[in-house]
């Protein structure tokens, strides 16, 4: 069985783009990101334990596992500074925080956009 410790979780969905089976999925809500599994499409090969950057998804050798899809974590999402579209998962964003204003000071404001603001921004730059 698969579990995600809620506090360590970042909602980077490396876990769902690394399962070939599909059973790990994310739905978006407003303002809400939700990751799922499906045991029954999940063949335990590892793969996403190992690939998570947060050493926060766990597979135990509980076999008799919930039917249908299971919610294994939720957060917020924040919002694009500039135009209010929800964009990356919060628990991501507060992750890089402190990084970006050791390290890259001068992209914090980017850091807190969406893609297409930050795109746009960088067209003034360049
Ligand atoms: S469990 Fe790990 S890989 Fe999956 S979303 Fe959370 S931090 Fe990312
Ligand atoms: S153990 Fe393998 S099949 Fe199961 S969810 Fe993880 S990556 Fe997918």
């Amino acid at each position: 069985m698969i579990t995600i410790a809620q506090g360590d979780c970042t909602g980077c969905e490396v876990c769902i783009s690394v399962c070939d089976e599909r059973a790990i999925t994310s739905q978006k809500e407003i303002g809400r990101l939700f990751i799922a599994i499906d045991h029954s499409k999940c063949n335990l090969c590892g793969k996403c334990q190992l690939l998570c950057p947060e050493q926060a998804l766990k597979i135990d050798n509980v076999t008799d596992t919930p039917e249908g899809l299971v919610t294994l974590f939720e957060c917020d999402l924040a919002q694009c500074d500039t135009c209010d579209h929800y964009f990356a998962p919060r628990p991501l964003i507060d992750k890089l925080q402190p990084i970006f204003s050791q390290r890259y000071p001068r992209a914090l404001v980017s850091l807190h956009q969406c893609s297409a603001c930050r795109s746009q921004s960088y067209d003034g730059i360049w």
